[in-house]
């Protein structure tokens, strides 16, 4: 399977590659939506372009999520 997916992104208004989520980004949605453990974030996939903090769902691109911005210490 192919590590990155060229979805639209709702952010970049464009066809960008996009790639899994990380572990921490699961967490983050997980709580963002009040998943349970035993849903999966598979079908989630975050835009992959520099800069862009967007993830969406795969299937349905009505479904996306902005990640806030990294902590800057
Ligand atoms: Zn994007």
């Amino acid at each position: 399977m192919p590590t990155t997916q060229v979805r639209a992104c709702q952010t970049c208004k464009s066809d960008e590659p996009h790639r899994h989520l990380t572990a921490e980004e699961a967490t983050w949605l997980r709580d963002k939506r009040g998943l349970r453990d035993s849903d999966n974030t598979h079908d989630w996939w975050k835009c992959a372009r520099e800069g862009c903090r967007t993830m969406r769902h795969y299937w349905n691109h009505s479904q996306w999520e902005q990640l806030p911005p990294p902590d800057e210490d």
